[in-house]
């Protein structure tokens, strides 16, 4: 399971039900940096929590379907 949160304000901005390394996330295609950075595992390594933007912290309108299809 992936839950996002706004890195910035800690709101919830919803979650995905499935591997975080489901290839359609992208988070594997990360940099090894910016995966450490973004993506928080729990002990398990089962749920991941990804830190982004939220629309309110984020400048420029942020693309859903990027992170949610
Ligand atoms: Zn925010």
């Amino acid at each position: 399971m992936v839950r996002y949160v706004c890195r910035h304000c800690g709101r919830r901005m919803g979650h995905f039900d499935g591997d975080w390394r489901d290839p359609m996330l992208g988070l594997t295609n990360l940099r090894q940096e910016e995966q450490e950075e973004l993506v928080t595992l729990d002990d398990r390594g089962t749920t991941a929590t990804v830190k982004i933007l939220c629309d309110h912290c984020l400048p420029v309108p942020w693309d859903d379907n990027l992170w949610y299809n």
